[in-house]
């Protein structure tokens, strides 16, 4: 992977030629259900704002009021003089809303991971990643310098065949809640009760079911009941609660532990308090409306019930997150680019994003968008792939 000054022209004619070259959309809109791109005003189905929160008056209004108070800047590490009354109520804010006894503001999901698994991990830990898990879980791994073990996807068995045969004084499973190009959950319950008999950490991203899944939309947590001291919980404020930013929850010492040691924590600028700021009213917004997370299942069903009728093959999936593979890269760019012209912005997904020959159309919904918006898109689905 490494490139010379004289090899990059190649390898960027290699990536042209492999249909893997990546281009950048300006949109001259903000977020939302319907965006403009090159003067058209396009469905948009290709954004993680599932709750269409991303540009919501309300939020707005908090973070107008906090940029008065606070400012732009937080201006230095948490550690040093950078954690502002925002943040701290933010924190308290997330750890009340999930349930979890105490939560710590990380500048990023990326960041948050690739904390997590530096902190716990180690040469004397072993790391057990989904083949399927994000990638900054897969490079905390790596940086970690942990024995790294990777399972098939979802494969519980494989999974417990592993932590069995593993002699690490400390293993910690790391896990996508909901993954994130495919949209299916998880069984955390069974991973929990795997890592408690063989006394391992969790680590459970929900990047994608915070917001989205429980019947209050509190994460994948709530969805599935649990609770566990031996859990550590990552949740992103980019994606449903339409922000910036990252929160890690959990019991109070492994909390306390990744604010002294997290080297992403410790040695990066705080978070503009704004953003935290954006944090709060998202969290109050999904508390004070369940009508929000409801608007996004009815969707996610009307989708389904729409596609099985055209028959239109996407993947089971009862996430926001809902695909429909298509094998090689230049056919999902091509059935991407019908979609376009029909007026629906829905991203081709190709490696090394996905697996080689999985290359699909991820399409992702929204509570911001309607009946119709949906039901129109599995029409153009069946008639874009004939
Ligand atoms: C987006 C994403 C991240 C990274 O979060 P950022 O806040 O965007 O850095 C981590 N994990 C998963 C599963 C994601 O989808």
């Amino acid at each position: 992977m490494a490139a010379s000054v004289d090899g990059l022209a190649g390898k960027l004619a290699a990536l042209e030629r492999d249909d893997l070259r990546r281009t950048r959309r300006v949109l001259d809109s903000p977020q939302g259900p319907r965006v403009r791109l090159d003067g058209r005003e396009l469905v948009n189905f290709s954004s993680n704002d599932y709750l269409g929160l991303a540009n919501d008056p309300g939020l707005a209004r908090a973070v107008h009021r906090s940029l008065d108070e606070f400012g732009t800047g937080s201006g230095a590490s948490p550690l040093v003089s950078g954690h502002l009354r925002a943040h701290e109520d933010a924190e308290r804010r997330f750890a009340a809303f999930c349930g979890l006894p105490r939560a710590l503001l990380f500048g990023s999901g990326y960041a948050a991971n690739i904390g997590i698994l530096t902190v716990l991990g180690g040469p004397e830990a072993e790391i057990f990643g989904d083949r399927l898990n994000h990638a900054c879980l897969h490079d905390g791994a790596r940086l970690s310098r942990s024995v790294y073990t990777r399972y098939a996807h979802v494969d519980i068995a494989a999974l417990g065949r592993a932590l069995e045969a593993s002699k690490a004084v400390v293993r910690i499973v790391a896990t996508d809640a909901v993954f994130s190009m495919d949209g299916d959950v998880a069984p955390l319950p069974e991973m929990l009760a795997l890592c408690e008999r063989h006394d391992a950490w969790l680590v459970v991203d929900d990047a994608h079911g915070i917001g989205v899944l429980g019947a209050c939309g509190r994460g994948s947590l709530e969805h599935f009941g649990l609770a566990s001291p031996r859990m550590v919980y990552m949740a992103t404020l980019g994606k449903a609660l339409g922000g910036y930013g990252a929160f890690v929850g959990g019991a109070p010492d492994t909390i306390e532990w990744l604010l002294q040691r997290a080297r992403t924590y410790v040695f990066s600028t705080a978070l503009p308090p704004l953003l935290a700021a954006a944090a709060c009213a998202a969290l109050d917004r999904v508390e004070r409306d369940p009508a929000l997370v409801a608007r996004l299942r009815s969707r996610i069903g009307e989708f389904r019930a729409a596609c099985a009728g055209l028959g239109v093959p996407v993947l089971p999936s009862d996430t926001a997150i809902q695909p429909i593979i298509l094998g090689e890269a230049a056919r999902a760019l091509e059935v991407s680019a019908r979609l376009l012209e029909r007026g629906f912005l829905v991203p081709a997904i190709r490696p090394p994003t996905v697996p080689q020959g999985t290359s699909r159309l991820r399409v992702s919904l929204s509570a911001g968008h309607e009946r119709d918006d949906v039901e129109r898109l599995a029409r153009a689905l069946a008639q874009s792939l004939g």
